[in-house]
């Protein structure tokens, strides 16, 4: 799987020395898939999350900060947070493909990810895990 593939080499990125707590992440836009992985601080509310830095990835590399492309969004280990399905939202629709890898950590910091089967991922749409999500709608009033 691509995605997985993508999420693997972010690992190099990855920053996480005082968790210890490795996520990996990969967003598939309409022209490439682009990986993330978290990156702490020791402040830790400054830390950034795997799924932000893949979409941020994609921004950079010409998806454009608007419009839905976020055709799929990977994330090992763990589901995304509250603050990253917001993030993902702003770049998606209720329909996107959320694939969420429950491995272990041990695997996520030591194994060739491609290689796994695909048995630990579940399929979620956005729309499951953010139901009514805030949107630029919202703001329509103070406009
Ligand atoms: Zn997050």
């Amino acid at each position: 799987m691509e995605l997985r593939a993508t999420a693997q080499r972010a690992r190099r990125a990855n920053y996480s020395p005082y968790s210890n707590f490795m996520v990996l992440a990969a967003v598939e836009t309409v022209d490439g898939i682009y990986g993330g992985s978290n990156i702490e601080n020791v402040n830790y509310t400054l830390t950034k999350h795997a799924e932000e830095m893949a979409i941020v990835a994609a921004i950079l590399g010409g998806a454009g900060p608007e419009g839905a492309w976020v055709e799929t969004l990977y994330a090992t280990s763990a589901s995304p947070c509250g603050s990253c399905r917001q993030f993902t939202a702003e770049f998606a629709t209720p329909e996107t493909v959320v694939l969420i890898d429950r491995i272990d950590q041990e695997t996520v910091r030591n194994a060739s990810l491609p290689e796994l089967s695909d048995e630990s991922i579940e399929a979620w749409r956005l729309g499951e895990l953010l139901p009514a999500a805030f949107e630029s709608g919202e703001l329509d009033s103070t406009r």
